[in-house]
């Protein structure tokens, strides 16, 4: 067991890094040493498990390369890519030490700012240390814009409270560990179990930088269900919101149809009518097309919650030798 000294304290506890990879050959290699030059100095034992999530590059060749090279890395490699939210739950699973980080393989947060959260953990007995990110080098106005929006919208609305401008980047003391691993769920969205189950938690501000290299997974429309798993999670608004557009929609034809047989009554049978009655149709149409739209996302997600499927399958897994990790 290591035994260092830092700022007049000894310490013996572990902290197990997890890091998810998807097709990140060009990087992971390179990221994993400014990592291991970041954490070398601190005070900690620090554990490395990778998740490869079904990569079709060579990075399982090199997540073997390093873990045969370095006793404290292991690998859980899936059996195809089940995504991001399962590679992060496998690493919940098969975790061991006394906290586990969550690092992305690009290194958009940097692992520099460990020191600092390893700090609160340790010295200030924070729970959850996250980092909260001030400025986004390196990404398009668009995703900038939306994940904006979606941090004030989704806090409005849900029933917890999103930690706003919140990445993947967090550390995670053992007991809430103990408490997200038995939430079990298949449409994960992480961020939004770390609030849900409550412990005592620090933001950390930092720019997040570009990626050192390789391309970001997710595009557009994957952020879209990102965000849709988000407010079907955490809120019933959407339900809520169409049950109001229904009673407001149902209203104002009701109003209509009363001076339509009026005005009919009155001055006789009017024929012309047929673009306001094809303007009414259509948008009573696209109004019932919604509302079944938000209510069949929530009987998805039934669906597929009743199936009880595991969210992800292990292909391979090494285990860690460093016997105290
Ligand atoms: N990732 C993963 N499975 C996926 C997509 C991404 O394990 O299906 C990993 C990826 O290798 C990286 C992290 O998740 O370590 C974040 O991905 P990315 O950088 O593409 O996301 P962004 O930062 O653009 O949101
Ligand atoms: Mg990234």
């Amino acid at each position: 067991m290591k035994n260092r000294t830092h700022e007049n304290i000894i310490t013996e506890k572990t902290i197990n890094i997890i890091i998810p990879c998807y097709n990140e050959d060009t990087i992971i290699y390179d990221s994993f040493q400014r990592i291991k030059s970041c954490v070398d100095e601190l005070p900690y034992t620090f554990s490395y498990t990778f998740i490869n999530d079904g990569s079709a590059d060579n990075t399982l060749s090199i997540l073997k390369d390093i873990c045969s090279k370095n006793d404290n890395c292991s690998f859980i490699s899936f059996s195809r890519n089940f995504g991001k939210e399962a590679a992060l739950m496998a690493g919940f699973d098969n975790f061991k030490g006394d906290a586990l980080l969550i690092l992305d393989a690009d290194l958009q947060d940097p692992p520099e700012l460990i020191k600092e959260f390893v700090k609160e953990w340790g010295h200030e007995n924070y729970d959850i240390v996250y980092g909260k990110r001030e400025k986004r080098s390196g990404e398009t106005w668009l995703k900038k814009t939306t994940a904006y929006c979606f941090y004030r919208i989704i806090n409005t609305i849900s029933f917890i409270q999103l930690p706003v401008d919140a990445g993947d980047f967090w550390l995670i003391d053992k007991r809430v560990v103990g408490e997200m691993i038995k939430l079990r769920e298949n449409h994960r969205y992480t961020k939004g179990l770390l609030s849900w189950v409550g412990f005592k938690r620090k933001a950390v501000s930092y720019t997040r930088e570009k990626r050192i290299g390789g391309e970001s997974k997710f595009n557009i429309f994957q952020l879209i269900n990102l965000s849709i798993e988000a407010f079907t999670g955490y809120s019933l608004a959407p339900l809520k919101i169409i049950t109001v557009l229904g009673f407001i929609v149902s209203f104002f034809s009701f109003i209509f149809g009363v001076y339509t047989i009026t005005k009919a009554l009155v001055f006789g049978i009017d024929t012309p009518g047929y673009t306001s009655t094809i303007a009414v149709l259509c948008f009573l149409s696209g109004i019932q097309l919604l509302s079944l739209g938000v209510i069949g996302e929530y009987i998805g997600r039934i669906f597929n919650e009743a199936k009880k499927r595991s969210p992800y399958i292990v292909e391979e897994i090494s285990i860690c030798v460093t016997s105290n990790v």
